[in-house]
């Protein structure tokens, strides 16, 4: 019997939707706890999560008692509050993720319409996974932590920020068990996002990468979360591997260049990571690159000039730069800086959306691969992003510039100035870093 009472049937019900998304028909989740839950935004604890893959075969778990749960809801377009980022977003008119994954997989909507009413689903398969391998890293990024960096450790011990005993933490204590639990579905898997720690420095990303390739599976998406301070690992060149994928997209975690750069992300050689990209623009240049920088009280001066740079260096293209907002931890937020500096900021932003604009006019960003057009031009609209330029890509970046602004005025959080400066000071003393050196315009928050 299915289930009657589905309100998502069509690509039309999925742009109307309130709190519908694809996910548990498409999407496995497994967390640095093994923990597997609807994505990585949802909570990442054991009773917030469905199952967990060191004590569970995963295919238990998919159509387990809490996953069929989970898919009833969103059949019923019925808010869950494991989703509250998606909707908090969507409220603050920020990019969500529900959006973007009703966007990319609303092909598989057939499986919704076929799922029983106990919320089993027969022909539903994982088939995008985003697995944390682990926090193995080599960066330790001041907006991150021991959670996400193994090299984070020490300083997190000294901060009194961490729980862990030691300094790597592992998913699937076993990778090689779990996807041979997952064998059936690598000759269907549509996507691979890797995030970190950092994917290219772990043995399971190779492991799994080499599995692809044994399988001929080189229509399956690769995307990255990498900090891009090096591409080749235990002798493989991932620029090499890469160029026989249909399809990679490399979102490369930069905030800011030079000394600056290097004191928000500690351990990145800035001169490498301009060497990376112009090894990939030469070697694998049909790979998608996108700069995703996180938009912090560190880096909201300098984020026009760092895009601008970048252009005229030709290491990017103008729609090849995403930028979110930090909002975790609260101390880094934009939101701390007092209104002067808002007000400093926000008309580099303003006036940096217009240079965009006027770039584009002139120098029109590339119409997208047609296998893309194909596949989802169709459904753009499901992103909700309003159109400026009519480029894709672009009115995602002009969009998500001027909800920093909107984020940056809508809240007060000043009184989190001495908690910046003080873990600033004490990152400084730890690392033999001035920030106030480093970022001047900050100096005055002493
Ligand atoms: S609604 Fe958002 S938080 Fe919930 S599963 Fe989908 S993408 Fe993740």
């Amino acid at each position: 019997m299915f289930f009657k009472r589905n309100k998502i049937k069509t690509v039309q019900d999925l742009k109307n939707s309130k709190a519908f998304c694809m996910n548990p028909w498409v999407h496995l989740f497994v967390s640095q706890k093994g923990t597997v839950g609807p994505c990585c935004l949802a909570s990442w604890e054991e009773d917030k999560t469905f199952g967990n893959v060191n004590t569970q075969n995963v295919n238990e778990i998919w159509n387990g008692e809490k996953m069929r749960a989970f898919r009833k809801s969103m059949m019923a377009d019925k808010p869950d509050e494991r989703c509250h980022q998606c909707y908090l977003n969507e409220q603050n008119g920020l990019r969500s993720k529900r959006k973007t994954v009703n966007f990319l997989y609303a092909h598989h909507l057939p499986l919704v319409n076929d799922t029983q009413r106990n919320g089993f689903s027969k022909n539903a398969q994982p088939v995008y996974w985003d697995i944390r391998l682990s926090n193995l890293c080599n960066l330790s990024c001041r907006i991150c932590g021991h959670h996400s960096s193994s090299s984070w450790f020490e300083d997190a011990k000294a901060l009194g920020q961490t729980n862990y005993e030691t300094k790597i933490h592992k998913g699937p204590a076993n990778f090689e068990a779990l996807v041979k639990q997952l064998d059936n579905v690598i000759d269907n898997l549509e996507e691979l996002y890797f995030a970190g720690g950092e994917p290219l420095l772990m043995p399971e990303h190779l492991f799994l990468i080499n599995k692809l390739i044994e399988r001929k599976r080189f229509q399956v998406k690769l995307r990255y979360n990498t900090n891009f301070s090096q591409t080749n690992f235990k002798g493989t060149e991932f620029l090499e591997v890469w160029k026989l994928f249909d399809d990679v997209f490399i979102h490369a975690s930069l905030d800011d260049s030079g000394a600056r750069g290097m004191l928000q992300r500690h351990g990145l050689n800035w001169s490498q990571a301009v060497l990376n990209r112009k090894k990939m623009l030469e070697i694998c240049p049909n790979v998608d690159f996108m700069l995703t920088p996180t938009i912090s009280v560190f880096n909201i001066f300098s984020l026009p000039q760092f895009h601008k740079s970048l252009v005229e260096q030709q290491l990017i293209k103008i729609d090849e730069f995403i930028p979110h907002v930090l909002k975790s931890p609260p101390y880094y937020s934009i939101q701390i800086l007092p209104v002067h500096l808002k007000e400093k900021a926000g008309k580099l932003i303003q006036d940096h959306i217009q240079w965009v604009i006027d770039y584009a006019r002139l120098n029109p960003p590339e119409a997208p691969k047609e296998e893309h057009i194909k596949k989802w031009g169709g459904n753009f609209d499901l992103m909700g992003i309003p159109k400026v330029t009519g480029h894709g890509k672009l009115d995602i970046q002009i969009n998500e510039l001027k909800q920093c602004l909107e984020f940056m005025m809508s809240g007060d959080k000043s009184a989190l100035i001495p908690e910046f400066v003080r873990i600033s000071n004490q990152l400084d003393a730890l690392r033999g870093e001035d920030t106030r050196a480093s970022l001047p315009e900050l100096a005055e928050l002493w």
